[in-house]
């Protein structure tokens, strides 16, 4: 299997090689040059071993499609390593409930950080501790978070070798739960960072970073950001495994509805589908911030400016460019690169937008590749988070309130729904609390959390800094 830039470039790379990288050396996103397509005797095979093996044997089975340069006994081994009952809170690491008729909620937060990004980010850690180990490099982590990322990574590389993290945030702005999450983490090889600014103070940090390519090179800085395709892979995973579990034989077909922002997990369930998986609609669910919406309702694509972007009570999806659509965008056209490379480069940095309106292609999202949208706002979130309680009795965390609320819409009668859940309720108390008036339950291995010692560093808006405190630390350990 071989790696394809979504712009064009003409280097082929395998999968070992994009693992630690990021975009590709012409600004495009990786794809794998053609997505393997299943047949029926696949499919049931891989329906008998969910069924008889477990999740880590089925995520061993999906990556080996797309992996052939880790030897195979290698790759199950890190799969077993990183999908236990243990880290994900129940045997079946991604478990399927029922919610009212024809719906269902796809479990993704039982992990560590209690988000969906552990679900990728644990497997993450675990590839890039082998494969950095096999090349005898070592790589530093730079990140800027306002919450669910830099928590995933760092309880994804705690403690791993040949790996530091340096996670920058916004000094005071993120929730106490969130801070004590990753504050708390005494591993070596984690740095807090608590920067006196906002968010998109933390991110021009680590840009200007970045962009100094000699610091870059000396240090061996890198990401973990949600364009990384290991990332995405693993989250193709979990679209087999909610399909196995609602549906009784490969003959019928599901839906997903994906709470959005960076059009990730989304584009995981788009490539399971190419794979074949019997997928009907994938329906794109988001906040205020509706720049995926706009788009599959007309076919504009019109990025935001910071100030156009809204801060919602569903934060992970406040999103002003969805960095994964190029993807998506890439296959639509036919996989026309020279188009995609038009649409995605100098000129949609000019003029903010794009429209696909009057091409013919664009109508092949939802007819050819089933997508469909809608969008919630904070009165939709706090009504679906009611209802919820009190006719199902469960609570849902606000973004998986934006996926119910939409696919309660859009859901058909003879179609089961799964709505994936993407975080849980009490990452998010406030907006609970407003909701119902009560907050969610304290998972007991969290009890304690707030309480414990916390270790960060604060730093001033300053990029010379923050390469100082990379160079001494890399000194030191
Ligand atoms: C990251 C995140 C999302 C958005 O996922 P994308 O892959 O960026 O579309 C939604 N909900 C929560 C809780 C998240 O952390």
């Amino acid at each position: 299997m071989f790696y394809i830039s979504t712009r064009g470039h003409a280097a082929k790379q395998k999968f070992c090689d994009i693992l630690l990288e990021g975009l590709a050396p012409d600004g495009g996103l990786y794809l794998p040059e053609t997505y393997p397509c299943l047949d029926d005797a696949q499919l049931l095979r891989l329906r008998q071993v969910f069924n008889t093996q477990g999740y880590a044997h089925l995520a061993f089975e999906i990556l080996s499609f797309y992996i052939d340069d880790i030897p195979p006994s290698d790759l199950l081994a890190l799969c077993k390593k990183t999908y236990t009952a243990e880290v994900f809170g129940h045997q079946l690491i991604a478990p399927v409930r029922s919610f009212g008729p024809a719906i269902f909620i796809l479990e993704l937060s039982n992990g560590p950080t209690l988000a969906f990004k552990d679900m990728a980010m644990q497997l993450l850690g675990n590839l890039f501790e082998y494969e950095l180990k096999r090349r005898s490099e070592e790589l530093n982590i730079l990140g800027a978070t306002s919450g669910d990322t830099g928590s995933a990574a760092e309880y994804a590389m705690r403690g791993k070798k040949g790996v530091r993290v340096f996670m920058t945030s916004p000094h005071g702005r993120m929730s106490k739960f969130q801070q004590a999450q990753m504050f708390s983490l005494q591993d070596k090889n984690i740095f807090n960072i608590a920067v006196k600014g906002v968010f998109d103070d933390c991110q021009d940090m680590v840009k200007a970073v970045s962009n100094d390519l000699e610091f870059k090179r000396t240090y061996k800085i890198g990401t973990v950001n949600s364009i990384n395709w290991a990332r995405l892979l693993a989250q193709v995973v979990y679209y087999f495994a909610a399909y196995f579990q609602v549906s009784q034989s490969n003959q019928q077909a599901i839906s997903f509805t994906v709470p959005s922002g960076n059009f990730g997990n989304i584009c995981a369930g788009h490539v399971a589908r190419m794979m074949g998986l019997p997928v009907s609609k994938l329906v794109v669910a988001t906040n205020e911030n509706d720049v995926l919406d706009e788009f599959f309702r007309t076919g504009i694509y019109k990025v935001r400016s910071s100030s156009h972007t809204f801060e919602t009570s569903s934060p992970s999806m406040d999103i002003s460019k969805a960095s994964n659509f190029e993807r998506f965008i890439f296959d639509l056209t036919g996989r026309d690169a020279a188009k995609t490379a038009q649409l995605f480069g100098p000129d949609l940095h000019a003029k903010g937008q794009f429209s696909l309106s009057n091409e013919s292609y664009f109508f092949q999202a939802s007819q050819k590749y089933g997508f469909q949208s809608g969008k919630s706002t904070h009165q939709n979130r706090l009504e679906t988070i009611r209802e919820a309680y009190t006719k199902q009795g469960q609570m849902l965390d606000p973004h998986t309130a934006d996926g119910v609320k939409v696919a309660q819409e859009l859901a058909e009668a003879d179609t089961p729904m799964v709505v994936l859940e993407t975080a849980l309720p009490i990452k998010f108390e406030s907006t609970i609390l407003e909701a119902l008036g009560c907050s969610p339950e304290m998972p007991a291995k969290f009890a304690h959390l707030e309480s414990l010692p916390q270790r960060v560093d604060i730093m001033n808006v300053d990029v010379a800094a923050i390469k100082a405190y990379i160079q001494n630390h890399c000194v030191e350990s």
